[in-house]
């Protein structure tokens, strides 16, 4: 799961668990020492340090380990950890091992906080059958003290239970935090559409196109590609919605939209200025190629059929082109192409015109 979020600089957890390590190996070494843990010394320095280089391994992570994700790894670290902990802390017949045991508990806590509910429950199963065995191990040597066992046992298990609700707990905030990030980047993204896109055709609005035109600006001016603007303005569309009705008008901006959209390149930009008014921006391109590409607009137009109207009537569009002049203003290269569009207009509508 993805709340693994930098908490304190990159450096402090690993620092915290070679201290918590090292304070964990400093006392059972202790303890071996004072005679408090019933282990073979040679066994315990061959247990322990196999013990740090498996943990070592899996937080350094080499090959193998590399191909699993993320959570698979944090939950066999704390599956080891706790492995070697509780062999550990069992082998100390006395109240002792509690201190011990802190260890492990840190390690259910840690994947309680960190991982899904059914790996935090295999870590904590992994951490009981382990204790379990140990006390079997003892049990089968002859070195339990009944009382004591008992009274960790019992107090281990309550610990455990302890841990593992708390885990429970931050598990149902985080995962309400995550779902409530997931429902605001949701939002964020409706909104962005929302506030880039035309509802009625999904192309961009207005403010987008307009944003648009700056970004090719900037990097026309600055000697990369220039692009060409083609002004699309829907003929008589007025009487389309006065003859047919508003929902018909508004079918045909959108089979409008799609026929523009589909005549372009997917480099190129295609918006809803306003109205019935449409921008092209076709990016690299010059008169010639814009003049190609508005010419075939202008032919599926007159052959678009409009569901609700009659066979009768045709749509047309006026199209005015400019390209753009290193330097000029988006707002005067979009007037030079409102010129031409208004002198396609003049001339008798449903034709193409160059600024
Ligand atoms: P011209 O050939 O000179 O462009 O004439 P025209 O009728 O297309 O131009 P005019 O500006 O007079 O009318 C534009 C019409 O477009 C009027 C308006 O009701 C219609 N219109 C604008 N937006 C929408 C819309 O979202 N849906 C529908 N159905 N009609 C719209
Ligand atoms: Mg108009
Ligand atoms: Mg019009």
């Amino acid at each position: 799961m993805d709340i693994n979020a930098q908490t304190y600089p990159r450096l402090v957890r690993p620092a915290l668990v070679i201290a918590g390590l090292a304070a964990f190996v400093s006392l059972t070494w202790s303890l071996l020492q004072a005679g408090e843990l019933q282990m073979d010394p040679v066994l315990y320095w061959l247990w322990v340090p196999l013990w740090l280089c498996g943990f070592v391994a899996l937080v350094l992570r080499p090959v193998r380990l590399a191909r699993l994700d993320a959570d698979t790894v944090i939950m066999s670290r704390m599956i080891w950890c706790n492995i070697g902990a509780v062999s550990l802390a069992i082998l100390v017949p006395s109240l002792l091992r509690l201190l011990l045991l802190a260890v492990p508990l840190y390690g259910v806590m840690y994947a309680a906080i960190h991982l899904a509910r059914s790996q935090v429950m295999l870590v904590s199963m992994v951490t009981a059958s382990v204790y379990l065995s140990g006390v079997v191990y003892l049990t089968a040597v002859d070195a339990v003290d009944l009382n004591i066992e008992v009274f960790t046992g019992l107090a281990f298990a309550a610990l455990l239970a302890g841990v593992l609700l708390i885990g429970t707990e931050f598990q149902a905030m985080r995962d309400g935090l995550l779902e409530r990030n997931r429902g605001l980047r949701d939002a964020m993204e409706r909104l962005q559409d929302m506030a880039l896109k035309d509802d009625l055709t999904g192309l961009h609005n207005r403010r987008s196109i307009t944003e648009l035109l700056a970004r090719q600006k900037a990097l026309a001016d600055r000697g990369a590609q220039t692009f060409t603007l083609c002004y699309c303005d829907l003929d008589h569309f007025k009487v389309v919605n006065d003859r047919y009705g508003h929902a018909v008008g508004d079918v045909a901006l959108k089979q409008f939209a799609e026929l523009a959209s589909a005549v372009v390149r997917n480099v190129d930009y295609v918006a809803r200025f306003g109205g019935e008014e449409f921008l092209l921006v076709l990016v690299d391109a010059d008169t010639g190629t814009a003049n190609r590409v508005a010419q075939r607009l202008a032919d599926h137009t007159r052959q678009m059929w409009i569901p609700g109207t009659d066979n009768a009537f045709k749509m047309t569009v006026s199209v005015g082109i400019a390209s753009y002049q290193v330097g000029e203003r988006v707002q005067d290269l979009i007037n030079r192409a409102d010129e031409a569009l208004y002198q396609a207009k003049r001339s008798g509508r449903d034709r193409v015109v160059l600024a």
